[in-house]
């Protein structure tokens, strides 16, 4: 089959023949109908997370079961689906108690084994991480559900627990903030949307911002366009001085969540433990979507209230993926998740 691979970290990625993959017990061969390009395939393919080499990227994506392992009962050959990017192991007391996105025998296509950047691809454990697709939903449309949406979903709906009224402010305006943007403004928030970007702000304001702020220090901005401090606010980038700043800009009893990987440094960064302790702040991570959670979102997607697709800049092919991925290396553009349908490179070979 068809697929993106590199073979060391940095290397640039080409399209090339490699072996379709075998169907594990449990899991499930899906060929790829369309699939997402995200930062985290950049973070695995730049070296700042480790993948097995040579290594097909790619974790968000929808398509149609092409073979099923032995001994999965609830799916069959045909069926139109997506999964997580985290996909639980269903055995463990997380994958039991329904938080298979943080089970610690986790797969994940395109990081744990070769993704979705390619004409196929294997989901373990197919019963717990497969989420049935509606026709109403286009596989374009299914494929920026997977990581950015399904994340910024679950940072708001539960983490966040925002209700209509709240005031909401979002840090970072890639494809999780503009994400939570829309979503929290569906539900009947007030949003607030910082970034550095002049244009990140203007898709933000397009997506339900009520308010967007560019500052250095955003913090006094945040707390006047939230009328004495965000209900919620959500660190969509990831670095020390975003989420700090979003901690500050809380109101009393508000809730933190961090959305954004902290990488190197940040991985340690500091907290205002002064301002959650006396403000009884809550500060939460939130790691992707067990497909159980999905239901709401897709329900919400197929009646119109949300719009995923308002998402997607650009719908592309095999080497159209490469070629985003490389260049992520630059600034991130406004212009939307770049889409690829592997089935529409010129040398597909089926
Ligand atoms: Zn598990
Ligand atoms: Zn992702």
């Amino acid at each position: 089959m068809r697929a993106v691979v590199y073979d060391a970290a940095g290397q640039a990625p080409r399209v090339d023949a490699v072996p379709r993959p075998m169907c594990p017990p449990g899991g499930a061969i899906v060929r790829v109908e369309a699939t997402g390009v995200c930062r985290s395939d950049w973070h695995a393919w730049r070296g700042h997370d480790p993948v097995p080499l040579p290594h097909v990227p790619g974790h968000e994506f929808a398509g149609t079961i092409a073979e099923v392992g032995a001994g999965v009962r609830e799916w069959e050959v045909g069926a139109r689906v997506t999964a997580p990017f985290v996909n639980g192991c269903g055995l463990c007391e997380f994958c039991i108690r329904g938080d298979s996105q943080v089970c610690p025998d986790q797969t994940q296509p395109g990081f744990t084994h070769a993704g979705s950047f390619a004409e196929y691809v294997v989901v373990h454990a197919a019963d717990l991480n497969l989420v049935r697709l509606p026709e109403s939903i286009a596989f374009t449309t299914a494929a920026a559900l997977g990581c950015r949406f399904a994340t910024a979903f679950r940072a708001v709906t539960v983490h966040g627990d925002v209700h209509p009224g709240d005031h909401v402010a979002v840090f970072g305006c890639g494809g999780v903030g503009l994400s939570a943007v829309t979503i929290a403004a569906a539900l009947g928030a007030r949003v607030t949307a910082v970034d550095v970007s002049a244009p990140a702000l203007a898709r933000a304001q397009e997506l339900g911002a009520a308010e967007v702020i560019t500052a250095a220090d955003p913090v006094d901005a945040v707390v006047r366009a939230t009328d004495g401090g965000a209900h919620v606010t959500i660190d969509a980038l990831g670095s020390a001085a975003t989420a700090n700043a979003a901690m500050r800009s809380l109101r009393r009893g508000g809730r933190h969540v961090q959305v954004g990987l902290m990488l190197g440094a940040a991985a340690t960064a500091s907290l205002p433990w002064d301002r959650i302790i006396a403000w009884e702040l809550s500060v939460t991570g939130s790691h992707g979507m067990a497909a159980k959670d999905y239901p709401p979102m897709i329900a919400m997607v197929e009646d119109g209230r949300l719009a995923p697709d308002r998402l997607i800049g650009a719908v592309t092919d095999l080497q159209g993926a490469a070629d985003a991925l490389v260049a992520m290396d630059g600034p991130a553009l406004a212009s939307g998740i770049v889409v690829a349908l592997p089935g529409t490179s010129a040398d597909a070979d089926g």
